[in-house]
């Protein structure tokens, strides 16, 4: 690694800015590895907290720590989330500029990301030689010069906890997520079943009249529709999707 240091895109953690108001921080020229990050590494320190990462990535870290098979420190820890069809090669979508042109990464780099720190497009290796294995104890960074003490970790009491707490959480954003899902399903079901009810020329007058009434009252009639989005229902302002906080 290069010994080089210069101003480059912000570092996926907390307090790793090069000031407070900050959207930079320094990064080796060479792999692109936050400066802070690759000190914390050396010293062998890795994390589970999700917390100390920056409010907009948690969520993101959620995201694919819910395609993992997260096991005990000492399993090999499976990917389940998106593999290549043509290359074979498992992979996570997401868009670092400045880091990589690449909009699909390996996720043991990744997992390295979320656990021993964002050390940019640094290799990294595992001790299992498991392609598919995502348990950052099994995962080496390369190029860092990384201390790595692996009794330690298995008899960290700090790590066990915020792995317990990481795994709680991603079960609360499985839930969260696949209820959204089922609101999505549940949404499309009841739009297609006022279709038919309103194009079927059976229908009484009676039941068009209440179907009419209940969507005007839902907001989602024909003539509450956006006007500049003609066929979009108008939706009670639904902030999720843009909400970062959870
Ligand atoms: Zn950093
Ligand atoms: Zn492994």
């Amino acid at each position: 690694m290069s010994n080089t240091a210069e101003e480059g895109e912000l570092c996926i953690y907390t307090g790793h800015s090069l000031g407070r108001f900050s959207s930079h921080s320094m990064r080796y020229d060479s792999h692109q590895a936050c400066v802070r990050c690759v000190a914390a590494a050396r010293e062998g320190r890795l994390s589970f907290d999700i917390n100390r990462l920056l409010k907009r990535e948690r969520k993101r870290a959620l995201k694919f720590w819910s395609q993992v098979d997260i096991g005990d420190p000492d399993e090999c820890w499976m990917w389940n989330g998106c593999i290549n069809k043509r290359t074979k090669q498992p992979q996570f979508a997401w868009r670092r500029h400045g880091i990589s042109s690449s909009t699909q990464h390996h996720p043991q780099r990744i997992a390295m990301w979320f656990s021993w720190g964002d050390l940019g497009f640094t290799g990294v290796k595992t001790t299992c030689g498991e392609k598919y294995c995502c348990n950052p104890f099994h995962l080496i960074p390369q190029n860092v010069g990384v201390f790595v003490d692996q009794d330690s970790y298995m008899e960290s009491f700090e790590l066990a906890c915020q792995l317990h707490t990481l795994k709680q959480q991603v079960a609360e954003y499985m839930i969260e997520e696949a209820l959204k899902e089922q609101a999505r399903m549940d949404e499309s079901e009841e739009i297609d079943a006022r279709a038919d009810l309103l194009l079927n020329p059976d229908t009484g007058f009676a039941e068009r009249f209440d179907a009419v009434m209940t969507d005007m009252l839902a907001g989602r009639h024909i003539s509450q529709t956006e006007p500049l989005d003609p066929g979009l229902l108008r939706k009670p302002s639904d902030n999720e999707e843009t909400n970062e906080e959870f």
